[in-house]
């Protein structure tokens, strides 16, 4: 599989990136200094984010992790999606910070948040790197948002194509995968 060569353009550079990360750290910190923080990272494709967001959060906090994967094949979000990896933490009563990749449709965060939410969390929210207001198709609790993209598929930074690209340091769209719809 070729790799930076199918890169189309970069569109959030690694500088943009760690200045908007701080920011999102700064304002999460004034919003929840006082209360019991714990970080639920969506894997996989959070994972290069949370790691620096949960760092620029000057506050203590747990972290946990959850894995969800939606099967279907190419750029567009199945229906179905299945917890493959589930918090450890107890949250109830506690401030639970869901940190996502993306919300394209919604329903990968959506399904989080319902099994979540029976857990009796005291508040719960959701901090997004990426988000697509255009393909938004059910609410989501979206507090923080790194950056709005439009209809086109990213990677890297934790984003993957096909299970690669993940370990890009910026946030880029590929050539010729361009959405389907
Ligand atoms: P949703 O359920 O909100 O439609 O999509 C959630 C998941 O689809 C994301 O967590 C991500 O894994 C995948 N996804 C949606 N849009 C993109 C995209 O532009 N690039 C990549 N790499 N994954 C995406």
């Amino acid at each position: 599989m070729a790799y930076k060569e199918d890169i189309e353009r970069v569109l959030f550079d690694r500088d943009l990136i760690e200045q908007r990360t701080l920011e999102l750290g700064r304002q999460i910190k004034a919003d929840y200094t006082g209360k019991d923080l714990v970080v639920v990272t969506v894997l996989k494709g959070a994972f290069v984010f949370a790691a620096d967001l949960t760092r620029a959060i000057d506050l203590p906090m747990v972290v946990d992790f959850a894995e969800i994967v939606s099967y279907g094949e190419g750029t567009e979000t199945t229906e179905e999606v299945v917890l493959t990896k589930d918090v450890a933490v107890n949250v109830k009563g506690r401030d639970v910070l869901i940190v996502e990749d993306i919300v394209d449709t919604g329903l990968t965060t959506a399904f989080l948040v319902d099994h979540l939410r029976i857990r009796d969390p005291r508040s719960l929210e959701v901090c997004a790197l990426l988000y697509k207001p255009a393909k938004q198709r059910v609410e989501v609790p979206l507090r923080y948002v790194g950056f709005e993209v439009g209809d086109v598929f990213v990677v890297g930074y934790g984003l993957d194509y096909a299970g690669k690209f993940r370990n890009l340091p910026e946030i880029a769209a590929l050539k010729q995968v361009a959405s389907e719809e």
